[in-house]
C-alpha cells in the first residue's frame, strides 16, 4: 500500500479516536524514522517517551527474537524467571518493596487506585475512599482513570464518572492539606506533569505531599509512567527530590515499546492485595519483561543517566537561546531530556512545519512544544533540531 491508500484504509477501518499527522511510517533505527515514501525524519518523540533507547536498538530485537522462540506467554498460574527477575530488580533500584504487572500506563494507575482503596479498607473501614489528585494531570483513559486525570476534556460525554475524586492546584500543598478530609485515602501526583505542559514542581513540592500523607496515612503515588525510566536524568524523576511515595507507576519506556505497566508499591501497602485482588491475563509476559530487563540494566548505568542530564542541558542551554531570540517564547522548562517550550501561540503549525523540514516534535495543552527525544540523541541532533525551529520561528 502506498502511503495515500493507507490513509484511506485507515479512516474507512479504524476507529477515529486520533488526528494523525499526515505521514505513515515502515522502519526505524535509533533516533530516526523512514517514511513510507522513503524519506528520513530526526525524531524527538520516540512514541511518547516510549522508545527511550532509540528504534529497534539491536541487543533488545535480539532480546525479544530469542525470548519469542523460547517462551512468550503462561499466565501468571505459573512462575517464569524474567517475570521474577525483573521484579526484583525494580524493587532493588527503587523503594518499592513489591510490583504488579499489567499492560499499559492506565492499567498501573487503575492497579494504584484499587489498592489505595483496598489499603484503606482494610485499615479504617468503608467510607475512606477519595484520591487527591491535581489539575491538568494526565493518568489515562481508563473509566477510572479519566476521572482520576482533572481535565475535562477526557471526561466530557463519558459521564457518570467514577466517584472518588478530588482534584487541586498542582504545585500547591497547601491545596491538597484543604482537601484532605475523613474520605480520603491517597495523594496521585506526577513528579513533573507531562500531558499538562511539562509542568516541574517546586523543588520542595513533594516533600510537602509527603508530609502530609504520612500524617494522615495517605498512600503516597507518583505516576512516572512518563517521568520515569530516566528521562529526567535520574531512573526515577523523583529521585531529583529524594522523596519516596508508597506506590508508584511505570509503563510507557519499560520495555522500549513492547506494551507493558507495572506497579510498584512498599510491603505495607502492596499487604492490601491478596491472591484474587486483582490480576490480568497478559501482566508481565516472559516476553515483554525479557526485553524489560536489559531496558532496566541499560537504563540504570550511572554513566548512561549522565548522558542524558549532560545532552538534557545542552538541549534546554539551546532552546534557552531561542527564547532570548523571539519574544513569543514564553517559557521553556523541563528537566533531562522532557522538555517544554510554551509560545504564545498554538503549536501545532510549528510541529507540522517541523515535519516538513524532516523533525518530528509534539505539542502539547495547545501552546507548549515538548520535546521527548530518545535518550541516546546526541548535541549533533539537537543542533539540527534548533536549527529547523530558528528557521521556522524566522517566518513567524
Ligand atoms: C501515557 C500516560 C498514562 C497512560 O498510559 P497508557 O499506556 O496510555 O494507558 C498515564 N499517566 C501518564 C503520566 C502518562 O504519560
Amino acid at each position: 500500500m502506498d502511503g495515500q491508500e493507507l490513509m484511506q484504509k485507515s479512516q474507512s477501518n479504524i476507529c477515529s479516536t486520533y488526528t494523525r499527522y499526515n505521514l505513515a511510517i515502515t522502519r526505524g533505527s535509533g533516533c530516526y524514522l523512514w517514511g513510507q515514501d522513503g524519506r528520513e525524519y530526526l525524531d524527538l518523540v520516540a512514541g511518547i517517551a516510549v522508545c527511550n533507547l532509540g528504534h529497534c536498538p539491536p541487543d533488545l530485537s535480539r532480546i525479544l527474537h530469542e525470548q519469542a522462540q523460547q517462551l512468550v506467554h503462561v499466565s501468571n498460574l505459573y512462575y517464569t524467571e524474567p517475570q521474577v527477575r525483573l521484579a526484583e530488580s525494580l524493587t532493588q533500584v527503587s523503594f518499592a518493596d513489591k510490583a504488579f504487572f499489567c499492560n499499559s500506563g492506565a492499567e498501573a494507575n487503575e492497579a494504584a487506585i484499587k489498592l489505595a482503596r483496598k489499603y484503606s479498607r482494610e485499615r479504617y473501614g468503608s467510607g475512606r475512599y477519595t484520591i487527591i489528585t491535581m489539575k491538568d494531570s494526565f493518568h489515562g483513559r481508563t473509566l477510572a482513570t479519566l476521572s482520576a486525570t482533572g481535565q475535562e476534556k477526557v471526561q466530557i460525554g463519558f459521564e457518570p464518572l467514577v466517584e472518588g475524586f478530588r482534584y487541586v492546584e498542582f504545585n500547591r500543598p497547601e491545596s491538597v492539606a484543604d482537601a484532605i478530609d475523613e474520605t480520603t485515602c491517597a495523594v496521585l501526583v506526577e513528579p513533573i506533569q507531562g500531558e499538562g505542559g511539562v509542568r516541574v514542581p517546586d523543588p520542595d513540592y513533594l516533600a510537602g505531599l509527603r508530609q502530609l500523607c504520612t500524617k494522615h496515612d495517605l498512600l503516597l503515588i507518583y505516576d512516572e509512567i512518563q517521568v520515569g525510566m530516566g528521562r529526567t536524568g535520574k531512573l526515577f524523576a523523583h529521585q531529583h527530590e529524594g522523596v519516596a511515595p508508597d506506590v508508584m507507576t511505570l509503563a510507557k519506556a519499560l520495555a522500549n515499546g513492547i506494551p507493558i505497566g507495572t506497579m510498584l508499591a512498599t510491603n505495607q501497602a502492596a499487604e492490601a492485595f491478596s491472591p484474587g485482588s486483582h490480576a490480568t491475563t497478559f501482566g508481565g509476559t516472559p516476553l515483554v519483561t525479557a526485553v524489560a530487563n536489559e531496558v532496566l540494566h541499560q537504563i540504570s548505568d550511572d554513566s548512561f543517566l549522565d548522558g542524558v542530564r549532560g545532552v538534557g542541558e545542552y538541549f534546554r542551554g539551546q532552546l534557552q537561546a531561542l527564547q532570548e531570540k523571539y519574544a513569543f517564547i514564553s517559557e521553556v522548562r523541563g528537566r533531562g531530556l522532557i522538555l517544554g517550550m510554551e509560545l504564545d501561540f498554538p503549536g501545532s503549525e510549528i510541529v507540522l512545519k517541523c515535519q516538513e523540514h524532516g523533525v518530528l516534535i509534539n505539542c502539547t495543552a495547545e501552546k507548549v512544544l515538548r520535546f521527548l527525544p530518545p535518550l541516546i540523541v546526541t548535541q549533533k541532533e539537537v543542533d539540527r533540531l534548533v536549527e529547523t525551529l530558528d528557521i521556522i520561528f524566522a517566518a513567524v
